[in-house]
């Protein structure tokens, strides 16, 4: 099986013609691969096109409805996309999302037919496992799953090989990603040990998430 790579490009870049001309540096490496870009929800119609597989980096667990502000797994299906990311840590500290509303995501996202790539991990001062038994507890097999330990993200402090292998080992048949500082330095030891990855920071510069992307063929 191909790893997958998918790129998480969060609350970036600032304007539709900056988003459009990242998309247009990469789209011909990213055509027909099992590659996900996942930009700003705002920003998808103008990009979604042949070929590429986008995702949204987030949704609702209602289909429609007076609910001002969110976008729910219809909706983001229905313009084209297959992918969403749930849970992201950034989802879960900065906008209190709790297990519970990520178990609520996931159910209603596969309902639409979108396949969730659910983000787990741990803080600095928590257990990696206790933490990810309960964050996966109910959540059923049939999501992607991308480990990114907290303090791995946006830092420049990517996680041990061997704390990966671990983590992958706990959860053993599941499809898992690694996500957290990987760059074009680190991916291919990451993608050795793993069904694919998730790049934040790395997936806004053209030239590196180009790098990175062929360092898997
Ligand atoms: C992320 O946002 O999921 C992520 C892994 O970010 P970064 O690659 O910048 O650490």
């Amino acid at each position: 099986m191909n790893p997958l790579i998918i790129a998480n490009w969060k609350c970036n870049p600032e304007t539709l013609e900056e988003a459009q001309e990242l998309f247009f540096s990469i789209k011909e490496d990213i055509k027909n691969k099992d590659i996900v870009i996942c930009p700003p929800s705002i920003f998808l119609p103008s990009l979604i096109c042949e070929g590429v597989n986008f995702g949204a980096q987030n949704c609702f667990w209602e289909e429609k409805g007076a609910y001002t502000g969110e976008i729910s797994p219809q909706m983001i299906k229905s313009i084209g996309c297959d992918y969403v990311i749930i849970g992201h840590s950034e989802r879960r500290t900065i906008f209190h999302e709790s297990n519970e509303d990520i178990k609520k995501k996931v159910r209603k996202a596969q309902m639409a037919g979108l396949i969730p790539v659910v983000c787990i991990g741990e803080s600095e001062d928590q257990d990696t496992f206790e933490v990810i038994e309960e964050q996966i507890k109910d959540i059923g097999r049939d999501v992607i799953l991308a480990y990114e330990p907290l303090w791995a993200i946006g830092t420049g402090e990517n996680a041990s090989l061997e704390k990966v292998k671990e983590v992958r080992e706990f959860l053993k048949d599941r499809k898992v990603l690694y996500g957290g500082s990987v760059n074009s330095q680190n991916a291919k030891d990451y993608l050795e040990i793993t069904d694919g990855l998730l790049i934040g920071g790395a997936s806004l510069n053209a030239g590196e998430f180009i790098k990175i992307i062929l360092c898997d063929i």
